[in-house]
């Protein structure tokens, strides 16, 4: 008999149509098989759960040595969280109490206990308590894969393609996911520009996230479609809607046949106007999918990534040798990188920074850098070195106002000169630019254009900060708008602004990326485009059937829209009209 039949919304994260099996990731480590034991064998199992925990202890004392080292002792203290839960006497009393009157395996009767203590925190109204959730669950995974030597899903091991469904999905899920066996994945939380919705299009699979509940309403095996553009998730689809998906699959063949054959053409207008088109990348090794896409050029090199699936600090050799290697793959085009942006959404967890009340407007990206000019000068010494082995420009995430960028100008300084003394060659003309992406930048662009090079719009995080919409929650998720009119005076403004003082201007966040908005973009006098490599093609395409004097009379009528929704649906409406 067929399973029901379920269609769930979500938020569209990266395009395509996928359709196979579920597969739930993430809660394996507690899906423990239950073994009974004998009444010899409790001895036996009960110092394996003592082992068991002393070796969790022995791994994050090592953790937190390395970060305390590396990052400061506060930072490190948060582990003391874990190491309480390891040492609370009820858990372990219980864990052995349960062990010796059901007799079953140690590691089974530990994950119940984990469980049973994560459902009864979920359910306290208490913001500081419900927190206690995280600590157990990581100290949990972390003796759970002491106890069943398991470790993260080994995708090769899978036997089919299949969708994964998690709750959420780390930087380390979705960067060890290998695209020949994982054709999709949906989550329960998350936003449009959440990392792992930046990372589904980088990996080119077709995404749904913020889908709130999709953990507790599909089964493992559940036959799914994944519909990315839509942010629809179809369960159990009948035979018409299978048939209906595969047509359109289909149709995006086709189209994407299309773009691909101009791919390699420049993005150029119908009257003469050169853009530029370029790729944002997480990884080096995603500089191949940016060539074959038709990228001019990498506008964001996301740095942050390198520090992650490890408890120690990359070396300036190690950054150095990436770098290199991404500067000499995509010579003759240029590379912007961009130094570390941690915290927000990206990475706290592997870093342990400590949880800011707001993080988002806490301790992270250049603030963090210049309160750490120790790890920050790591990593512009090695920006510096590979510079002169390709085209390499540098830009600073997260700057607030001019003192931000001079204070990064000042460190990058005093690298040169230490370089200079060591008598390592660099490129003395290395251009600087600022990432705006807040809006005091915004609105102080005419003053940071008279000390950076270039400018790029950050727009996931310059629509957050200006619309107050969390960009990763997926309950506010509606008043996320990139064309709100807030946004799109700032984006006139920063523009305008730049060229009036002689620099030049991209964007990088995802609105950069979207088909719809080229138009606009391309009439606000935009000079870069960077976007994830699977739409660059589009994006060539769009730019080459379009006249830059139309374009910039389709902004000009759009900015005179009251609401984001109006200006959208006009921007649609455009868009169908040029790529028919
Ligand atoms: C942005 O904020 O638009 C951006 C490109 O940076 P990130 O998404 O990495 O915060
Ligand atoms: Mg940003």
């Amino acid at each position: 008999m067929n399973r029901q039949s379920l269609e769930l919304k979500g938020i569209p994260a990266a395009e395509g149509i996928a359709i196979g099996p579920a597969y739930k990731l993430g809660k394996e480590i507690f899906d423990i098989p239950k073994k009974s034991i004998s009444e010899e064998e409790i001895p036996l199992q009960i110092q394996i759960f003592e082992e068991a925990l002393t070796q969790t202890r022995k791994e994050i004392l090592g953790l937190q040595q390395i970060i305390s080292r590396e990052m400061g002792k506060e930072t490190a203290d948060i582990f003391n969280a874990h190491l309480l839960v390891l040492e609370d006497r009820m858990f372990i009393e219980e864990v052995i109490q349960r062990l010796k009157e059901e007799k079953l395996n140690v590691a089974y009767i530990c994950s119940e206990v984990l469980k049973k203590y994560i459902s009864i925190f979920s359910k306290i109204e208490d913001d500081y308590l419900k927190e206690r959730i995280v600590d157990i669950n990581d100290v949990g995974k972390r003796i759970l894969r002491h106890l069943t030597g398991r470790r993260h899903p080994n995708w090769d091991d899978l036997k089919e393609k299949v969708i994964v469904v998690a709750h959420d999905l780390s930087p380390s899920d979705t960067a060890t996911m290998h695209k020949k066996k994982v054709i999709g994945f949906v989550t329960d939380v998350g936003g449009k520009t959440s990392h792992t919705a930046i990372m589904a299009k980088s990996l080119e699979i077709p995404a749904v996230v913020g889908l709130e509940d999709a953990t507790a309403k599909i089964s493992d095996g559940d036959i799914l479609i994944v519909d990315g553009k839509n942010g629809l998730v179809i369960v159990n689809p009948d035979e018409d809607t299978l048939r209906r998906y595969r047509e359109e699959e289909k149709n995006i063949l086709y189209f994407t046949s299309r773009f691909l054959a101009t791919k390699d053409l420049p993005a150029q207008t119908l009257d003469g106007k050169m853009v530029k088109v370029s790729a944002n990348i997480e990884l080096p090794d995603e500089i191949d999918s940016a060539k074959e896409h038709g990228a001019e050029g990498i506008g964001l090199y996301r740095t942050e990534f390198f520090y992650m699936n490890r408890d120690d600090l990359p070396s300036e050799e190690e950054h150095y040798q990436a770098y290199r290697s991404v500067v000499e793959k995509m010579y003759p085009y240029e590379v912007i990188i961009r130094t570390l942006d941690l915290g927000g959404d990206k990475f706290v967890s592997q870093f342990k920074v400590p949880k800011d009340m707001v993080p988002f407007l806490g301790w992270r990206a250049i603030r963090f850098c210049l309160t750490r000019p120790d790890i920050f000068k790591i990593q512009l010494r090695a920006i510096l070195k590979a510079s002169i082995h390709g085209k390499i420009k540098l830009m600073y995430p997260m700057i607030s106002g001019i003192d931000e960028l001079r204070r990064a100008n000042y460190i990058l300084e005093e690298c040169k000169e230490e370089l200079k003394k060591e008598g390592i060659p660099f490129d003395e003309n290395i251009e600087i630019g600022a990432m705006i992406e807040l809006p005091s930048a915004a609105l102080t662009s005419d003053l940071l254009a008279e000390e950076a090079d270039f400018f790029s719009i950050g727009t996931n995080d310059l629509i957050q900060y200006s619309l107050a919409v969390d960009r990763t929650n997926e309950k506010v998720a509606y008043l996320y708008e990139p064309a709100h009119p807030a946004v799109l005076r700032m984006i006139k403004n920063i523009i305008e602004t730049a060229h009036s003082k002689g620099i030049w201007v991209g964007m990088c966040g995802e609105m950069a990326g979207e088909l719809k908005f080229v138009p606009l973009l391309l009439g606000l006098g935009l000079d870069e485009f960077s976007a994830p490599p699977m739409v660059i093609p589009q994006i060539k395409y769009a730019i080459r059937c379009l006249n830059l004097e139309e374009a910039k009379a389709f902004a000009k009528e759009a900015l005179r829209f009251s609401s984001g929704k109006e200006v959208e649906d006009f921007c649609e409406d455009k868009i169908k009209q040029i790529m028919r």
